[in-house]
């Protein structure tokens, strides 16, 4: 401050810097909030972290008809006739049934009687970890993480999973898998790495693990106060990381540092946490909360009045009470805990008007379980109050809201990223339909066909010039 600055203007200024100061703590910082300095027209990558991009044309060289289906666009409107039109990665248009508006050399599939989609998107998945418990030997190795994540990666894509948020996993595989696929040099859904959880010395996703194994097993980042829990933010951001991912047990300064972190350098932030830390980390700022876990009136309408979304993943626990009778020995479930508790949990945010999405969180060999763990889990929304329609809804476009992606995908809308399923059935009127799935379209390639993975043949290279 100059020196000769009169007391008066000394005092203005003291009330600009508390105003600032005010309007920081008042007005909560989104993740969302640096695009003001983007223009529409400026292309950026097609994920949140929204990075300037070359301009051009993306996708295969193709334009691909699916004619005659019944379409479930994904916005709640109601079922209708027509044809999708796709051209290169983008959906062009939705015609009605008597129109054959497009080129004579478009590749044109007839999908008369099936229903068209948008892709399916899972929040919760953790691409690398072990298959077995007794798998502690091979779990390091980052090789067999690869392959570990990469046969699961069929598993989804199979299932019209197009998008999976992978919410912790080990080093580097997730953003590698996540730049193979967009480059489509693998099939597999689209990938929206967390990379590592972070999470306290003694929290959730160390318990009964040696600190040896979990720097070992390379999917969990323990964090020690504010300035650790930011930095933790940064080595993610880092690496790539499309949304931050923080766990159980915190201090509100730890979790406070590490959300303003994250929504400073334009990331969403998932919580897993319970009981009082939920209501920490809503009062945080955090944008998703995990899981059913326990939480007081208090702190769903503490949700509700601040727009946090839950993600709340009651398939593995129902897995785990199926197989192994309850969920024992850990220090972050210290509460009893139960199927029909968490399906009231679901009931509770759906009348607090709670925006609810759909992930699996299906660890071990629990991925052998798609296409019915996904249904299963829509099926939990249905008896919680959703229709299934809405279910469907929440399992697209809610899901691409809460992965700050609604912009490009979740909806059937001309402009959208081509992620398309189409399923032999009816799924909005029977949701085990879904589990027929007949071909699917990521980023406008053809990446499931007949059911199955479609592989397109590789690419060959024109011989070498000799030099002159
Ligand atoms: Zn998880």
């Amino acid at each position: 401050m100059n020196k000769h600055m009169t007391m008066k203007a000394r005092g203005v200024a003291l009330l600009i810097v508390m105003l600032g100061s005010c309007a920081c703590v008042a007005g909560q910082e989104k993740a969302q909030d640096r695009r003001k300095f983007l223009s529409p027209s400026t292309p950026v990558s097609d994920d949140p972290r929204r990075i300037p991009v070359k301009p051009g044309p993306m996708g295969p060289e193709r334009i691909l008809v699916l004619r005659g289906g019944r379409i479930f666009d994904g916005t709640g409107t109601a079922v209708h006739e027509g044809t999708l039109v796709i051209e290169r990665n983008k959906i062009l248009k939705i015609l009605p049934p008597s129109s054959s508006d497009w080129p004579k050399n478009a590749e044109v599939v007839d999908v008369a009687g099936k229903t068209i989609l948008p892709g399916l998107i899972d929040l919760h998945t953790h691409l690398t970890y072990p298959l077995t418990e007794g798998e502690v030997l091979k779990a390091p190795s980052g090789a067999d993480a690869t392959l570990r994540a990469v046969e699961k990666l069929r598993y989804f894509l199979e299932s019209g999973i197009t998008s999976v948020r992978d919410v912790g996993s080990q080093g580097d595989v997730t953003f590698r898998l996540k730049e193979w696929v967009r480059e489509n040099r693998l099939a597999g859904p689209r990938v929206f790495p967390a990379g590592q959880f972070i999470t306290a010395e003694g929290g959730h996703s160390t318990e009964n693990t040696p600190d040896e194994w979990i720097r070992w097993m390379g999917a969990t980042r323990i964090a020690t106060g504010p300035d650790d829990w930011r930095l933790a933010v940064r080595e993610q951001f880092h690496k790539g990381a499309d949304v931050i991912k923080l766990g159980s047990h915190f201090s509100f300064e730890e979790i406070k540092a590490a959300v303003q972190e994250a929504h400073e350098l334009g990331l969403k932030v998932t919580v897993d946490s319970e009981t009082f830390y939920i209501q920490r980390a809503v009062e945080a700022g955090a944008d998703t909360i995990e899981h059913p876990l326990p939480r007081t009136d208090e702190t769903i309408q503490l949700m509700a009045k601040k727009g946090v979304a839950a993600d709340p993943t009651l398939i593995p626990y129902q897995i785990i009470f199926d197989e192994w009778g309850g969920y024992f020995g850990s220090t972050s479930r210290r509460f009893t805990f139960s199927n029909d508790a968490n399906l009231e949990m679901l009931r509770r945010l759906k009348r607090a008007g709670i925006k609810c999405g759909v992930g699996t969180d299906l660890i071990l060999h629990w991925y052998r379980y798609l296409p019915g763990a996904y249904i299963r889990e829509l099926k939990n929304f249905v008896a919680a109050g959703w229709s299934a329609p809405e279910a469907l809804v929440a399992a697209t476009k809610t899901n691409s809201e809460i992965l700050d992606m609604d912009d490009r995908l979740g909806t059937l809308e001309p402009g959208k990223l081509a992620d398309v399923l189409v399923v032999d059935g009816r799924p909005d009127e029977n949701l085990d339909d879904l589990a027929k799935i007949d071909l699917v379209v990521r980023d406008g390639n053809t990446v499931v066909q007949g059911g199955k993975v479609a592989i397109s043949r590789h690419t060959v290279m024109p011989p070498p010039k000799k030099a002159q």
